[in-house]
């Protein structure tokens, strides 16, 4: 039976409280991997704790860090947690992101600054530090940002947000031969997924007129892009790096 082994793997997941990002946790520690997860509300401290709980009952372990990621020392203690509490970091999983929406007009220094800050400097610090423990590792690692479609296409509204995923993206591409062999870099770029960033968009009309928009008839859920992260962390996916795996139900993110 073909299988994705992560035993003995270590990951940290940015943003792994709830959405993607907690698909994500579960579906490495169902691999075998252990996880520290990344959050920055410590009112979701409890239900970090039942993610730590759920993996123990999988045979694996975690542990958690509550930080806000627009500060760069919490992403060197983020990226640390994994060495000084399991001794190595294999995978990387840059999810922790935002998304308000913003129309150029009315688009202010605090929406566009913020955005900038969580979804691409953010993501750049903790790539950054995580390289140079991979890079001492002989097994070296993998890395996954979690981009958007609206980073290939654009969106309307949000050309801010769409301006740092598809920035995510160039760093990958980049990356990838910057850091190859040793560490391989990857993106997935999902559309419509069902989390909390969503439920506003979602509600009501808007989600049929999305739906009509998915050539594969629905939107998509969290454990959807969590299967093509676990492909990506995995040595099934050996010989792919910069590469953007579209996670999308073949729709596009816009009403175009
Ligand atoms: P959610 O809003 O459901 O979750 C966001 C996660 O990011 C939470 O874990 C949150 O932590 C964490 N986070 C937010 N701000 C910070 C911060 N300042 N520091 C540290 N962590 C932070 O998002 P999704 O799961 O929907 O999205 C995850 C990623 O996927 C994002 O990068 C998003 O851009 C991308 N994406 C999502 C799509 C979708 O349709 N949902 C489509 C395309 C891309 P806490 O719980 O503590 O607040």
């Amino acid at each position: 039976m073909l299988d994705i082994d992560l035993e003995g793997r270590v990951a940290v997941v940015s943003g792994g409280s709830r959405g993607i990002g907690q698909a994500c946790v579960h579906k490495l520690a169902q691999a075998g991997a252990k996880v520290v997860i990344g959050f920055n509300d410590p009112d979701r401290g409890p239900e970090v704790d039942e993610t730590l709980a759920e993996l123990e009952r999988l045979g694996t372990e975690g542990v958690s860090f509550c930080g806000d990621l627009t500060q760069p020392e919490a992403c060197r203690d983020l990226i640390d947690l994994a060495q000084t509490r399991f001794g190595a970091l294999h995978i990387l999983v840059n999810n922790a992101g935002i998304w308000r929406r913003g129309e150029l007009d009315v688009l202010d220094e605090e929406a566009l600054l913020s955005t900038i800050d969580l979804n691409l400097k953010a993501a750049f610090r903790l790539t950054q530090r995580a390289a140079r423990l991979m890079g001492k590792q002989r097994s070296g690692g993998t890395i996954i940002q979690v981009a958007s479609t609206a980073g290939e296409r654009g969106e309307a509204f949000y050309s801010h947000y769409a301006a740092t995923k598809g920035a995510m993206i160039a760093m990958v591409q980049s990356l990838a031969r910057e850091l190859a062999p040793r560490i391989r870099v990857n993106a997935v770029a999902p559309g419509w997924i069902e989390t909390d960033m969503t439920e506003a968009a979602l509600a009501g009309r808007g989600r049929s007129a999305i739906e009509s928009l998915i050539p594969l008839g629905r939107i998509g859920q969290p454990d959807d892009v969590a299967n093509a992260v676990a492909f990506l962390a995995s040595e099934l996916s050996a010989w792919i790096t910069g590469s953007v795996l579209r996670v999308n139900g073949g729709g596009l993110i816009g009403s175009d």
